[in-house]
């Protein structure tokens, strides 16, 4: 049994100090127990962060910020957002389960990791995002979940956060905070493709904190998450699209797009004066380079695609 020390933050500064000295942060622990349990990590130190105020839900006229404790069901659950932002509640609604949801927290699920079957389970078979540099199980393996964009000889994982598909589409920024002061990431950049480093899953630093995650609002725009999965629920995505779109009733005027389950990040597309009937064109994957095994997720990808802009306008 391994053992480690667990201290509780009641402030942003005291949670950063103890990152700084190697802590890592806990918060719903519904990621970070399972990584325990499976020996993906063993943290000598752990600072509980769920007594920071960092579950707000804020309304400003230009943004909405979300606070990074906020619990996913309470974001999902929230009427205003419903109304403002469907494709943000229904990414959340579709991820996981509702106990699960009660306890996860937004930026939790930024920060969970690779659902890639050689990473989670306990085989010793080699993963560079485990052991980094001992090599990709799934390059020459089982590549049915693998990515079909962005990936490296050195690692074809998706990333799985559904929400953070929906942060793409919406231009969302992750706020967060270490210990020279705040920084803003967009949403489209936070998760890293693999490269020649898989074992940095995103763009934060051992010693930041998310604080936020902050939405922008405005324009009259239709949205809408769709998850495709092997179940209708309690499953994570095969391949998903979230759309946000801007249309005159003929033409899409703007339309941004982002993929989920092709890549270590959400692949995003913008669309601009594209008229219906040339839907299935604009959202081809022409840069897509899928492995034997996935050249299924390209068409499906492309399909999820076009079917979550016709349900954000209808
Ligand atoms: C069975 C199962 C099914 C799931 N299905 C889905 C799904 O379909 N779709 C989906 O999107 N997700 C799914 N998830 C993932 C789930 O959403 C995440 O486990 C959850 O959001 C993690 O949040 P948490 O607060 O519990 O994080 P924790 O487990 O507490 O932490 C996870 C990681 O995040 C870090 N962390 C937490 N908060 C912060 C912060 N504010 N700043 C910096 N680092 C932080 C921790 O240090 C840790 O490294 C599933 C999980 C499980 C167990
Ligand atoms: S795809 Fe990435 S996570 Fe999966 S085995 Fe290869 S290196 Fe590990």
């Amino acid at each position: 049994m391994r053992t480690f020390e667990l201290t509780r933050a009641t402030s942003v500064e005291e949670a950063l100090d103890a990152l700084t000295a190697g802590a890592q942060a806990i918060a719903g622990g519904t990621e970070l127990l399972n990584w325990l349990k499976e020996g993906i990590e063993a943290p000598a130190r752990l600072v509980d962060i769920n007594r920071l105020p960092l579950d707000r839900i804020e309304f400003a006229d230009d943004r909405v910020r979300l606070g990074a404790l906020c619990r996913m069901s309470d974001v999902a659950a929230h009427p205003e957002l419903t109304r403002e932002f469907p494709v943000l509640v229904q990414s959340l609604l579709r991820a996981a389960s509702p106990q699960l949801r009660n306890m996860a927290t937004l930026g939790g699920n930024l920060m969970q990791r690779t659902r890639c079957p050689y990473f989670r389970a306990d085989t010793g078979l080699p993963c560079n995002k485990r052991v980094p540099g001992s090599g990709c199980s799934a390059r020459h393996g089982d590549t049915t979940s693998a990515a079909i964009l962005g990936w490296s000889d050195d690692c074809v994982a998706t990333h799985p956060s559904d929400l953070a598909v929906a942060l793409a589409a919406l231009d969302a920024v992750v706020v967060v905070r270490g210990p020279e002061g705040e920084r803003r990431i967009p949403a489209t950049s936070f998760h890293r493709l693999p490269g020649d480093e898989p074992a940095r899953h995103n763009d934060l630093r051992p010693d930041e904190l998310i604080t936020a995650i902050e939405v922008p609002r405005g324009g009259k725009r239709f949205s809408h998450y769709l998850k495709v999965r092997e179940r209708v629920s309690y499953e994570f995505a095969v391949v998903s699209a979230a759309a946000v779109v801007e249309w005159d009733g003929e033409t899409i005027t703007r339309a941004r797009v982002a993929l989920g389950g092709v890549a270590h990040r959400p692949y995003r597309m913008e669309l601009v004066g594209v008229p219906m009937s040339r839907l299935a064109e604009a959202v081809r994957l022409t840069r897509a380079r899928p492995l034997p095994g996935n050249e299924y997720k390209v068409t499906l990808a492309e399909r999820a695609a076009v079917r979550a802009i016709k349900e954000a306008m209808s």
